[in-house]
């Protein structure tokens, strides 16, 4: 099994640690040579929404990414990763892959909760550990989404089909449970 990690900013470091951990291969994907061929999976981790989103369009990696996505590759994002994967972002500078029929509110915490750790449940998982980092919510699931997680009834974790998304940061603690989660439902395609 091979999954690239978009490596264009933010923390994508960690997600190859957690993944080299459980035994997977990864690369780096920096520019569109790097996606010559169709990974398995493919992590957009945390970092600024609205820069990446440009970057997608720059490096003309976007159109990639929906292809092969659109071929059976899954997805996971984390964060800034979750804002990209939506239909609606919420903001008109990231523009969306559209991957999760959802709707993100980008930095939904307020300055005061910009950034906080928690407990939560994680679907089949149980009781995770969570990274909240300036964080989105999910402000609308359509229903062929499955909710994975909430917090204080904000959806922070989805998957529909083969696309997983956490506003948290599973990559930031120990756990490696969602990575693994990801990983299975590769395997279970
Ligand atoms: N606030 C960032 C954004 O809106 C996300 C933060 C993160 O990925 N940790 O893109």
């Amino acid at each position: 099994m091979r999954i690239g990690v978009l490596a264009l900013q933010g923390a994508f470091e960690e997600h190859i640690k957690m993944l080299n951990s459980l035994g997977v291969e990864t690369f780096e994907i920096r520019q569109l040579k790097d996606l010559s061929e169709i990974p398995d999976g493919l992590i957009i981790p945390g970092g600024e929404s609205t820069v990446m989103s440009k970057l997608l369009d720059e490096l003309n990696i976007r159109e990639k990414i929906l292809e092969y996505a659109d071929n059976g590759m899954a997805v996971f994002g984390t964060c800034a990763g979750l804002i990209l994967l939506c239909k609606n972002t919420g903001d008109p500078r990231c523009k969306g892959l559209g991957l999760l029929d959802c709707t993100a509110k980008r930095n939904a915490y307020g300055r005061q909760l910009g950034s906080f750790e928690t407990i939560g449940k994680f679907d089949s998982i149980g009781e995770i550990p969570m990274v909240f980092i300036r964080a989105p919510y999910i402000s609308e699931a359509n229903k062929n989404v499955t909710v994975l997680s909430t917090i204080d009834d904000k959806i922070v974790g989805v998957r529909q089909n083969r696309i997983l998304a956490t506003a948290f940061h599973p990559e930031l603690t120990a756990d490696l449970s969602v990575h693994k989660y990801f990983i299975d439902m590769i395997k279970n395609r």
